[in-house]
């Protein structure tokens, strides 16, 4: 999905597995926001699980279980 940093305004794009691993993170957690670190200036922008919902894919067909920390 595509998100904006609201500190320099630009653009970045948060991978698929990404969203996947924070939705996930967030569930455990109860959390309402994922942090995610714009790769231009480091700010960190906050994404509401909403959104990242939004950006999820929806299909089932990645099963990969891989536990990165
Ligand atoms: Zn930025």
């Amino acid at each position: 999905m595509q998100t904006r940093c609201y500190r320099c305004g630009r653009s970045f794009h948060i991978k698929k597995e990404e969203i996947v691993f924070a939705l996930e993170a967030l569930e455990e957690s109860e959390g309402i926001h994922y942090d995610v670190r714009c790769p231009s200036c480091r700010h960190t922008n906050r994404v509401s699980i909403d959104q990242l919902r939004k950006g999820a894919p929806r299909s089932e067909e990645s099963s990969e279980d891989s536990k990165q920390d």
